[in-house]
């Protein structure tokens, strides 16, 4: 037996397979849909069976419930810019640099506009790992280079969805994990990389010349508060950027409505208060019964899950201001605390249309269109300064 016979349905694309393949007999390749799924080269196999017995698919991995949750907002205001949130990962990962001289790996936009997986080991460098990049990340064999990585004494910290945290567990064994710690997040559900590359080739074409970077959350650089928008921003290769709302992006619309998740997303076992890292983050979405804390804003939720997370709270606590989370509360309004996302009807066949069809006939079929005043507004909203607004305010409240 070998990955071959795991199910399509189960496969998370997280890439543990190759990593514990010992005769390089299994390469990533896409599927018809565009996501990532193993390829066993049947003339190298060996049939030895260790990527079968070791894809997460088959076992249940769970830690216990979390011990204790919180809301938090990073201290550093100029680092906190750059989160999706209220910069709960930023928080826990200078923290390991800086005490344990940590290596961190996480979700970067490399160089091609995909997004992979790669490891850092400078706080400056986790610039590259900061804020949600709304699409299934490439794993590669970075696990291999965490298991080589504590095999000389390093201490790693891990960050991911869920089922990357699992893929990790199953190439490193329990009794190899003393220096490994891990930050997985609530996660939605994940985007094939094939439809966002369709928008961004699609976006390269504009007047602005082609598209040298995005982001799928946005914070006003000038303003006072910590408030981050869910928009698609395209920054181009010259002039000002393409900046859309999500009803008026195809991409992070389709996303935000669940329509095109990896099939396994919507039976996702890890949706739930049982977390596999020690650490748990996502946006607070109970954050109406936190009226004393930072509102109106965009904090983080950061759960604890284990005991070692715990005894490194103590210390960690120091980055953030804080407050305690009601956890089963947060999980009755951020709902992959509670269950996977219900899977669409509409997503039988999606794929077909938003991979075979000219992109413009996509856009106005699950877009609205954007006119021009709209985009204008927009640059200007996102980068009007706080003093600005504040005069903006006053005259309205006369
Ligand atoms: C695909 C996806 C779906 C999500 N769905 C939800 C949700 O339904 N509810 C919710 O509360 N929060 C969700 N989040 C988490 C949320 O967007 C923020 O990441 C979270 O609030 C933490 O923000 P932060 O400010 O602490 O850190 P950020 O600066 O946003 O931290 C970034 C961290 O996220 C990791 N990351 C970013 N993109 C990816 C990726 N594609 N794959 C794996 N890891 C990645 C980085 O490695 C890094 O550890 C989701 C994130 C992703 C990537």
């Amino acid at each position: 037996m070998n990955i071959g016979d795991i199910s399509k349905l189960n496969c998370t694309g997280c890439c543990a397979c190759v990593n514990i393949c010992p005769k390089n007999a299994i390469k990533i390749v896409t599927d018809d849909e565009g996501f990532y799924v193993p390829r066993v080269n049947e003339k190298l196999c060996v049939d030895c069976g260790k990527c079968y017995s070791a894809c997460p698919s088959n076992e249940n991995a769970y830690v216990d419930e979390s011990l204790s949750g919180y809301l938090v907002r990073l201290k550093d205001k100029i680092k906190l810019k750059k989160s999706a949130s209220g910069g709960a990962f930023f928080g826990i990962a200078s923290f390991m640099i800086e005490s344990y001289g940590a290596l961190v790996a996480g979700a970067a936009i490399t160089e091609d506009l995909s997004v992979k997986h790669i490891i850092v080991e400078s706080r400056d460098d986790l610039a590259k790992l900061q804020n949600s990049k709304y699409v299934q990340s490439y794993v590669g064999n970075v696990y291999q280079q965490i298991r080589n990585a504590l095999d000389r004494g390093r201490t790693v910290l891990f960050s991911g969805t869920p089922c990357q945290i699992a893929g990790l567990y199953a190439v490193i064994p329990l009794k190899k994990r003393e220096r490994l710690y891990t930050v997985d997040l609530v996660c939605h559900g994940v985007p094939s990389p094939a439809i966002l590359k369709r928008q961004i080739d699609f976006d390269s074409k504009s007047k602005q010349g082609r598209v040298v970077d995005f982001r799928f959350r946005y914070k006003n650089p000038k303003a006072e508060g910590n408030i981050s928008f869910f928009m698609m921003v395209m920054i181009m290769a010259r002039g000002f950027p393409l900046v859309r709302r999500v009803s008026q992006d195809v991409y992070l619309n389709l996303f935000m409505q669940g329509l095109d998740f990896r099939e396994c997303c919507y039976n996702c076992k890890y949706a739930n208060l049982k977390r596999i890292a020690d650490f748990t983050i996502g946006d607070c979405d109970s954050r109406d019964f936190y009226p004393h804390f930072y509102p109106g804003e965009s904090n983080s939720i950061l759960l604890i899950n284990s005991k070692r997370a715990d005894s490194l709270w103590k210390d960690i606590s120091k980055q953030f201001d804080f407050t305690a989370l009601d956890v089963p509360r947060e999980a009755e309004y951020n709902h992959q605390l509670k269950h996977p996302f219900k899977r669409p009807k509409q997503r039988d066949g999606i794929y077909e249309d938003l991979l075979n069809n000219e992109w413009l006939a996509v856009k106005n079929k699950y877009s609205i269109p954007q006119n021009r005043m709209d985009r204008y507004k927009l640059l200007i909203l996102l980068n009007t300064p706080a003093w600005v607004k504040s005069i903006f305010a006053k005259i309205k409240r006369r």
